[in-house]
């Protein structure tokens, strides 16, 4: 029998407990079975909690990116590896097969190697969302360079500090960008950028939108004529298993971006594992994860784990909303696409067009739907399984982190019952625990508490790059012996985990612990609501009050607000209780986002407060504009 695959629910049990007795033989497993590795490991895992110190497949050796190609080039040479979908639906769409993609990969392997990048080196990536990334990230693993993409909706202070934080020797974009009815200029952000990274040698740049740019002297380079001279073939680095493979810097919904590390064995073994089980992928399918690269799920779901299982992966360069609204489901039926991740925030935004978008096209090929990123909401998940998933396609929950490298909690599609806005169980490997204020462990169902993790599993990341000590004070501090998510969850009666949000948006009043997605939840069933968030603000007799922040529908619009904020607190009385009506409803045309689409609750805070002097590193904003609207119709 194998361990790779998750048949059954009883199997699935019984995987789960094999993981938790007898881990080392599991992963010891798991890892024989699915890999090219150039030598085996000594040891499956050492671990120090409170050093936070980790280590997976120690002696191994193994290349990762010969794993997601080589491996399968007698097998699938001529399957479809990357299927490339452009911005304009009229550009045509790419195949690119196994075979192409090892020799796109060796060229750029063979180019970046004559341009003197090295084992170690890091090297920066800034680019659209094109098959070019593909290459150069998978030539940076193959040539065992360290990558660093950064979304390519980053400006270029964020970008410079980026580079300078990992010291980029190199950095590669292109001309430029589409994204919609737009052509971002991302070698001018580049430029602009590299004024302040002095750490910078070389910028490779690929054509894209072929506009005229200048090319600096002795530091720019096009890439495109040499790889028209490189090799079709190249030889990959021998890797230790616990050689670093990517710095990836977080989100930044909470603060100051953390430059997570991940290393090779384990990260592969674990992104393989999870995409193989969370989306039930089968030889044929053709699977769609419409994140960026420039985030983790981009890394680990695009490229990584569907590739290491030599599946076909659809790289999507465009936006949901161009040319219009049913750009999703015309890629869809397109494509004929099996599996479909998004995000909640995508989905809202698609909910509140009219229906007639996604009935247009054919979703009959779709057999798993999944979601990521933030909690997804009653009235979104349902929007999701109803409309998208039409009810018949399960639809996984996926709770995970930049810093846990892969999918920690989610369904089993076809395996587990899901249950709306629940993540459902951890997936085998995974030891979640949730402990209350005095830190211990909360024993038992139908409880709440700080989500932690009491056992390292093979993906995690190994620390954040050049500062181990903030590694070991942000995750393995605050619960000491355990690995701290900074999420809050609650485990219902059969033991399934709903992620409530961040610990620090648990709000108390009057001595309530009050989480804010039950609340928002309440809020946006009202038919006039589009979207809101509530934080909280000091107040003298509870505490602290809730402050909402409510986007209307362009229905709700025209309608008396004082009615729409009684009707709205009504709402609230009814589903969470008296104890959660909101003191004062602000009504906004849009809320403070960082470019992956999460609320950056900080800055309402502040606002709440009246604190209007500092808002911390608001660089990763999206729509840094809406930030003095809000503050100047502060109630
Ligand atoms: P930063 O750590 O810089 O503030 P971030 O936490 O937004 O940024 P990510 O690592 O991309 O950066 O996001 C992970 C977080 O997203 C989780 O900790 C959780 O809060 C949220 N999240 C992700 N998936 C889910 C999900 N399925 N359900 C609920 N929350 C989720
Ligand atoms: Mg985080």
């Amino acid at each position: 029998m194998s361990y790779y695959k998750i048949t059954d629910l009883e199997n699935y049990f019984k995987m789960y407990k094999k993981s938790v007795r007898e881990p080392r033989k599991f992963w010891d497993r798991i890892a024989d079975e699915n890999f090219t590795w150039y030598q085996k490991w000594d040891k499956v895992f050492e671990f120090d909690m409170q050093e936070a110190n980790f280590k997976w497949f120690t002696g191994a050796k193994v290349n990762i990116a010969k794993n997601c190609i080589d491996r399968h080039l007698n097998k699938r040479g001529n399957k479809t590896a990357i299927i490339f979908e452009p911005n304009d639906p009229s550009e045509e769409a790419q195949h690119i097969t196994y075979n192409d993609l090892y020799a796109n990969v060796s060229r750029w392997a063979n180019v970046l190697e004559e341009q003197g990048v090295k084992k170690g080196d890091r090297v920066c990536i800034y680019l659209p969302m094109i098959p070019e990334l593909a290459y150069a990230v998978l030539a940076c693993a193959r040539i065992g360079a360290i990558h660093s993409v950064v979304f390519a909706g980053f400006s270029a202070s964020a970008l410079s500090a980026r580079i300078n934080d990992c010291e980029a020797k190199m950095v590669i974009t292109s001309d430029g960008g589409y994204r919609g009815n737009k052509t971002i200029n991302l070698k001018g952000i580049v430029d602009e950028a590299l004024e302040k990274t002095p750490c910078v040698e070389t910028a490779l740049v690929v054509k894209r939108t072929n506009e005229d740019v200048p090319m600096k002297d002795g530091r720019d380079v096009w890439v495109q004529p040499l790889l028209d001279n490189a090799l079709a073939n190249h030889v990959a680095a021998i890797m230790d298993s616990e050689d670093p493979l990517f710095i990836l810097y977080t989100s930044g919904s909470t603060g100051k971006p953390k430059g997570m590390l991940h290393t090779t064995g384990g990260y592969m073994v674990y992104t393989a594992y999870t995409f193989k089980n969370v989306f039930n992928y089968e030889e044929e399918d053709v699977y769609w994860c419409t994140a960026d690269i420039g985030w983790i799920t981009g890394h680990s779901y695009i490229l990584y784990g569907p590739l290491l299982n030599g599946a076909t992966t659809i790289i999507f360069e465009g936006v949901p909303s161009y040319p219009d609204f049913s750009r999703f489901w015309q890629v869809i039926e397109k494509h004929k696409v099996n599996q479909f991740y998004t995000a909640p925030t995508a989905i809202r935004s698609l909910a509140k067009e009219s229906i007639d978008y996604v009935q247009k096209y054919s979703l009959n090929s779709l057999k798993v739907i999944g979601s990521v990123g933030e909690p997804i909401n009653e009235e979104a998940w349902h929007w999701y399984n109803d409309h998208v998933g039409s009810k018949r396609c399960p639809l996984v929950d996926t709770w995970w982190q930049t810093e846990t490298g892969g999918i920690m909690i989610s369904p089993v599609p076809f395996v587990t019952p899901t249950k709306p806005t629940y993540a459902s169980l951890p997936l085998p490997g995974i030891q979640p625990v949730l402990m209350d204020e005095l830190r211990n462990e909360i024993e038992g169902n139908q409880v709440t508490g700080s989500l932690c993790i009491k056992f390292p599993w093979p993906s995690m990341a190994r620390t954040i790059w050049g500062d181990h000590q903030r590694y070991k004070e942000t995750y393995f501090s605050a619960y000491p012996g355990k690995y701290f998510t900074g999420d809050g969850a609650l485990r219902d009666e059969v033991g399934y985990y709903r992620i409530t949000g961040r610990v620090d948006d648990v709000i108390i009043v009057s001595g309530h612990n009050l989480g804010t997605a039950p609340i928002e939840d309440a809020i946006n069933e009202h038919p006039a609501v589009a979207e809101s968030a509530i934080v909280g603000f000091p107040h003298d007799i509870k505490g602290n009050a809730l402050y909402g922040y409510v986007i209307l529908k362009e229905t709700g619009e025209s309608r008396n607000q004082d009615n729409l904020r009684k009707e709205i607190n009504q709402l609230i009385s009814e589903q969470v209780g008296p104890i959660a009506k909101l003191d004062k409803i602000q009504f906004v045309s849009g809320l403070p986002k960082t470019r992956s689409g999460k609320i950056m609750r900080r800055i309402l805070r502040k606002i709440a407060e009246g604190d209007f002097s500092n808002f911390g590193d608001t660089s990763t904003l999206l729509n840094p504009e809406i930030v003095n609207e809000i503050k100047d119709g502060k109630l």
